[in-house]
């Protein structure tokens, strides 16, 4: 299933399409930076006038004057005037390249990314598990910047040398309107090899993107840390990886191949016609003509007639090849676009509010399938009431983690209902719902930012009662802030990526820091998915005492294989294959002799000698 429409390959991009892509990106920098962008344009229009008036109506002006015999001082004002404007020029363009610019730019990059940012997380998580959405995105965002960067070249571009081609052909028409006939009349040709390259160029570009994407992910397995102890005990997977990218090279050298036979030809026949056989072949040959034989047009003319004859259809051309960038900077715009268009499934449907007191958490015959017809939990019915400790076991894929997913709202079922207090969850406001509930996954994130933003997961404050706070979280997730490497204790940057001060958490450590985050929410429901699993087992034993203690006015529904850790529980679910097999205590469960007190036997002399 693509969730992402089909409007996003170039070639399927109307004329229409594209103009909408452009109309898109104009509001939105125009609306970010209206006073630059408009010195943008005067920038691009005034370079062009400038160029216009220094080699077309300047030089005719001096040549005629020259040529007739009139005073040298008429040329010399004409030279002071031109080099006036020239500095004038010159000033505004630095004022705009250094001063103006460096600000446009990164503001126009984050109003952008903010609008993707913004919707991404109100993407529905079901698309991540779709690839080709995934990949779409990733190349999409991966290309943000460039679309700003590519629509104010472009933007240049088409401002700037439409107002010198409507000059030049102004000049022209004035001047001798014959000299226009057989570039105007080649035009279509042109035109026609113009687009030809540029469809060969889009096509190649949208080719190599698969391969782009695998060779990217093989660069980072061989740079990013979290690879580099696997590769080296593994040094036939870096082969493998080795081998991947050579594939991925030699593809995309035999698109390149491919296609660069078609690019060179249409691109030396746009050439080679244009500037050997229309301008120097034709246009000159006519323009000698006149001034030669039938002595119609004088030699400054002739100069100035052919320089602007061929910027007409060197200004036609050069917009006819920018309308390769333009189509394909809308192409990313449009996939970025489809992205923020894609509504989310996962609403309110009363906006009600989460109650501020602990309350039961209900499933009534819940079911869920990640794809059709290939259920991932079945018929589950339970109930916790307010500060019970619920532990889900069972065997890796049983279903655990998606039904965690089902609590936090992440997913909806695809039949039952979940209720919180006596109202379906999906009857609360679900930012509000989600912020409700602490959760530490396997899979937490540590930022490259301080401890205590680690913690908080927010901007600072720098209050007092936040830093207490803080530090207490920490201390209750028995994170140990007496540790020479925190130089600036809970103020101290995380990973060393960008500050050389920086720590790397152990594991243990960055999960202590994670469970640190939900009790510094004080959340009255807490879910924790493995949330002890890189601590050793002794560790492990007196986090959970720990968190027995800290949480016990809290309802706490904990996922974990160590079945030492789950043994304590009010009520152990046993899960298997989508179903709730097996529900009780600990001691109820191992008298009934099924498959928990088979997998507690297993382990308990695994960890026997451990945690005793
Ligand atoms: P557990 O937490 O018990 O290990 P999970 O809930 O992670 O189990 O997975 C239950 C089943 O759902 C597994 O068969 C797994 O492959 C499948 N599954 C998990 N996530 C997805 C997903 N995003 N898309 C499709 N199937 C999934």
């Amino acid at each position: 299933m693509n969730k992402l429409n089909s409007k996003t390959d170039t070639q399927k991009l109307t004329f229409h399409d594209i103009l909408m892509q452009q109309l898109y990106l104009t509001r939105l920098c125009f609306r970010t930076a209206p006073g630059a962008m408009t010195l943008h344009i005067f920038e691009a229009v005034k370079l062009q006038v400038s160029i216009f008036f220094e080699f077309t109506w300047c030089t005719n002006y001096v040549l005629e004057v020259a040529e007739r015999g009139e005073p040298w001082s008429k040329i010399l004002w004409c030279m002071g005037i031109l080099i006036a404007a020239i500095i004038l020029s010159t000033v505004s363009a630095a004022i705009y390249e250094h001063s103006v610019q460096p600000k446009m730019k990164p503001a126009l990059y984050r109003a952008f990314r903010m609008e993707i940012y913004k919707s991404s997380a109100q993407i529905d998580l079901a698309y991540y598990d779709d690839t080709a959405f995934y990949q779409k995105f990733i190349l999409a965002t991966g290309e943000a910047d460039a679309c700003i960067d590519r629509y104010l070249e472009t933007l240049w571009i088409y401002c700037g040398h439409t107002v010198q081609f409507i000059l030049a052909l102004s000049f022209c028409l004035s001047l001798d309107p014959y000299v226009l006939i057989i570039p105007l009349l080649a035009s279509p040709f042109l035109l026609w090899s113009c687009m030809k390259e540029n469809k060969a160029v889009i096509q190649a570009r949208m080719e190599r993107v698969p391969y782009e994407q695998r060779r990217e992910y093989q660069n980072r397995v061989f740079y990013l840390a979290d690879y580099a102890r696997d590769l080296r005990q593994n040094p036939k997977m870096q082969e493998k990886c080795g081998m991947d990218f050579q594939h991925s090279n030699d593809e995309i050298g035999k698109i390149n191949r491919h296609y660069g036979k078609t690019i060179t030809l249409f691109g030396f026949l746009a050439e080679a016609f244009n500037i050997l056989i229309v301008s120097y072949g034709i246009t000159l040959s006519l323009l000698l003509y006149q001034a030669m034989i039938l002595k119609s047009l004088s030699l400054a003319n002739l100069v100035t007639v052919f320089y602007a004859a061929t910027t007409v259809t060197d200004r036609l051309t050069y917009l006819v090849m920018s309308w390769k960038t333009i189509a394909e900077n809308s192409t990313y715009v449009a996939q970025i676009r489809t992205l923020l268009d894609i509504p989310p499934t996962i609403l309110s449907r009363k906006g009600q509010s989460v109650p501020k007191h602990p309350c039961e958490l209900r499933l009534s015959h819940v079911s869920f399938a990640y794809v059709p017809d290939r259920p991932v939990l079945q018929d589950i019915s339970l109930q916790i009431k307010p500060g019970q400790k619920i532990a889900l076991v069972g065997y890796n894929g049983s279903g655990k983690t998606t039904l965690v997913k089902l609590l936090l709202r992440l997913y909806d079922p695809t039949e039952g209902q979940i209720f919180l207090g006596n109202t379906d969850i999906r009857d609360y406001d679900v930012m509000e719902y989600r912020n409700a509930i602490g959760s530490v996954f396997q899979d937490f994130k540590i930022y490259a930012a301080t401890l205590k933003e680690n913690v908080l997961m927010d901007v600072a404050s720098d209050t007092k009662e936040e830093y207490y706070d803080v530090e207490k979280a920490l201390y209750d997730a028995r994170f140990t802030l007496r540790d020479h490497r925190l130089l600036y204790q809970i103020e101290t940057p995380l990973t060393t990526e960008f500050e050389k001060d920086g720590v790397n958490l152990s594991g243990g450590e960055a999960q202590k820091v994670a469970i640190a985050r939900t009790l510094y929410r004080r959340q009255n429901l807490i879910i924790m998915d493995e949330p002890s699993s890189a601590l050793d087992p002794l560790s492990e034993y007196l986090l959970n005492q720990e968190l027995n203690e800290i949480a016990k006015d809290k309802t706490v529904i904990f996922i974990s294989h160590r079945l030492s850790t789950t043994r304590d529980a009010d009520c152990i679910y046993m899960m298997d294959h989508g179903r709730i097999i097996e529900s009780g205590t600990h001691e109820k469960l191992l008298a009934l002799g099924g498959k928990y007190a088979a997998m507690w036997n297993v382990q308990a002399s695994l960890y026997h000698t451990s945690i005793s």
